[in-house]
């Protein structure tokens, strides 16, 4: 098989500013792992097939009931204001709208349409120099977008591959334990690169849930709930044992579910006679077990409550910081206050922030930490 390159900082390593202010407040590094955003062509497009009037005032929302912020459709508009709570560089993905940009915004195949996206990517990214890194998305169950993928790691720089977390809808909705979903766990570990799996636009369920925004609220992490158990109980992860995945939104509510996973996985259907086709758990390992080895989350759930679980679930050294600011139009701050208020040591906060997704995501951030001492006794 073709194998990308490892990907470094091609621009060489770029130095985070740990500094401080007039308070003394520490200027941290912040690395923002969840972020959707949009420029001005699809901004533009998204007017024309009359998801939102810009000539109305924002917040909109539509027939489809997607509500749409300024913080969303105006990059120039957010920009500075993630800039002041505190973000330093974000990582771009939109891989569970993929399906959705093709089929409803754009009307075009789903190559054409990740070409589309991956152009107005290297817009923003050159736009704002320094302050974004990307991800290449992509449709986890169309084998044939691979070369758009690679190109966009291989030329683009692209850290990472953004993926929905399910495709399609009703009965035929599938998930990524789908066989058609091989080539990218295999490419992923081959070539050492994390997969982001972010839930689509329409949550599995969503049709019992378009009210009060519980396809947000309860949908999408629904989604990511029955797509992580079904990625374990399929043995995903004992096949591709180095295969690394990001699942946003605190894991959904595989936290909460996790002791059901495991009571489920040591009964299987041992016993039974006959037991039916393609139903029993085929993981080695308790269900637990690959949070602390193949599976990351991000702290995106305004939630300390959350946050304590996902640590407890994955691991300190397994959480990074996401905001999903943009669609969400507020909450930088919040999510930092979090953080530190479920992490009281510096050193796991860093973790969190930045460090983690620097290892992760191969960032080439550099650790300024030990020159932060003598900078500060200097003032
Ligand atoms: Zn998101």
């Amino acid at each position: 098989m073709d194998v990308v390159q490892p990907i470094r900082g091609e621009k060489g390593a770029t130095p985070i500013g740990l500094d401080a202010d007039s308070h003394g407040t520490e200027h941290r590094a912040i690395v923002d792992t969840h972020r959707h955003p949009i420029g001005p062509k699809l901004a533009a497009k998204m007017a024309e097939r009359g998801f939102y009037d810009p000539k109305q005032e924002l917040p909109q929302t539509n027939t489809q009931d997607l509500i749409g912020y300024r913080e969303f459709y105006d990059l120039e508009y957010a920009m500075p204001k993630a800039r002041e709570e505190g973000v330093t560089l974000c990582l771009a993905s939109n891989g569970g709208e993929v399906e959705w940009f093709a089929r409803d915004l754009l009307k075009v195949s789903t190559g054409d349409a990740l070409k589309i996206l991956n152009d107005e990517y290297l817009e923003i990214r050159d736009r704002y120099p320094g302050e974004f890194a990307l991800m290449a998305n992509a449709h986890a169950l169309e084998e044939n977008c691979r070369p758009i993928v690679e190109e966009m790691l291989r030329k683009g720089g692209a850290k990472a591959i953004a993926v929905a977390s399910s495709y399609g809808d009703g009965s035929d909705r599938a998930f990524l334990d789908s066989p058609k979903a091989e080539w990218l766990w295999e490419f992923a570990a081959a070539n050492d690169i994390v997969v982001h799996i972010h839930p689509p636009m329409l949550s599995v369920g969503h049709e019992v849930l378009m009210q009060y925004r519980l396809n947000e609220a309860v949908g999408r992490p629904f989604d990511s709930t029955v797509n992580g158990a079904r990625m374990i109980a399929s043995g995903l992860f004992d096949r591709h044992p180095k295969l690394q995945v990001l699942i946003v939104h605190m894991g959904g509510e595989l936290a909460s579910v996790l002791g059901r996973l495991e009571f489920n996985w040591r009964l299987n259907y041992k016993g039974i006679r006959n037991p039916p086709a393609g139903k029993p758990y085929k993981n080695d390992r308790p269900p637990s077990d690959y949070f602390k080895t193949n599976i990351l989350v991000d702290c995106m759930g305004f939630n300390p409550i959350g946050l304590r679980a996902a640590v407890e679930m994955c691991g300190v050294d397994r959480v990074v910081f996401g905001s999903d600011y943009g669609p969400i139009p507020y909450g930088i701050k919040e999510h930092v206050q979090i953080v530190e208020d479920v992490l009281p040591s510096p050193a796991e906060r860093e973790l969190v922030f930045w460090k983690t997704s620097n290892r992760v995501f191969r960032l080439g951030l550099v650790d300024t930490d030990l020159v932060t001492p003598a900078f500060h006794q200097s003032r």
